[in-house]
């Protein structure tokens, strides 16, 4: 009894979305009704598209370029975000990079950032959060989790990037690299989450001066 309308409309080529438009079968669509749902659907289609487009271009602006982890301003914004306590954080600093990239090359550098990264992002628990802060600077943002969790958690990664072996893209070993890191937690709700990275930064250093390749646990 109701008549159907077609409702696939393109953008671009695409096809964006559906559009189903129903009525009852004691009125059914004019010929005119028609005619005009039919111009109706490029609109939608395209508004679609723009939005989608629109989507994209935030997720790469939240995203840093060489090792494709979430960038310090999707940082920022994650810990405008952070509610109930406990949350951890850690800073994580590549320990002697300047050395590196003199003896490897800027290209090495990349290399290795990239590789420190990865490890980063596979060593950390699924609900932990990697961003890169800036140059050799990591952090991690672990929800609903205590100082003690966190110094486990970094441990573990701290022990996985030491053990493991950067190459150059022609695959050239370039040897290891190793991390400092500082880990501080908010204990009550009322203590902000935005003083969290100032606080790591002072874990860590503390963590390069007591010898590097090492994880401190700060106040
Ligand atoms: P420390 O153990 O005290 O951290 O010493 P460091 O040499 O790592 O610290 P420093 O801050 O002196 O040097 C950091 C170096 O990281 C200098 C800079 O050229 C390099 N760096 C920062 N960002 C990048 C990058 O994107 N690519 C490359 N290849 N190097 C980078
Ligand atoms: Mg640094
Ligand atoms: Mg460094």
């Amino acid at each position: 009894g109701i008549p159907p309308v077609d409702g696939l409309f393109g953008a671009g080529g695409g096809v964006a979305g559906a559009l189903v438009v129903l009525r009852s079968p004691s009125e059914p669509f004019s010929s005119d009704d028609v005619e005009l749902l039919g111009q109706l659907g490029p609109i939608v289609g395209s508004a679609l598209s723009a939005a989608e487009e629109h989507r994209s271009a935030v997720t790469d602006a939240e995203r840093d370029g060489l090792t494709t982890l979430l960038n310090r301003r999707r940082l920022d914004q994650d810990l405008s975000k952070v509610t109930g306590a406990p949350v951890a954080f850690a800073m994580i600093d590549v320990d002697h990079f300047k050395r590196f990239n003199d003896v490897h090359g800027h290209q090495g550098g990349d290399d290795a950032l990239r590789t420190v990264a990865a490890v980063l992002a596979e060593t950390v628990r699924s609900t932990d959060v990697v961003y890169r802060y800036g140059g050799e600077e990591f952090s991690v943002l672990l929800r609903d989790t205590t100082t003690h969790e966190a110094h486990d958690v970094l441990e573990r990664v701290r022990e996985a990037i030491e053990s493991t072996e950067i190459f150059a893209e022609d695959g050239r070993s370039l040897g290891q690299v190793t991390i400092s890191v500082g880990v501080v937690a908010t204990a009550t709700d009322r203590e902000p989450s935005s003083s969290l990275p100032d606080r790591a930064d002072k874990a860590l250093y503390d963590a390069k001066a007591g010898g590097r390749n090492r994880v401190v646990v700060g106040t």
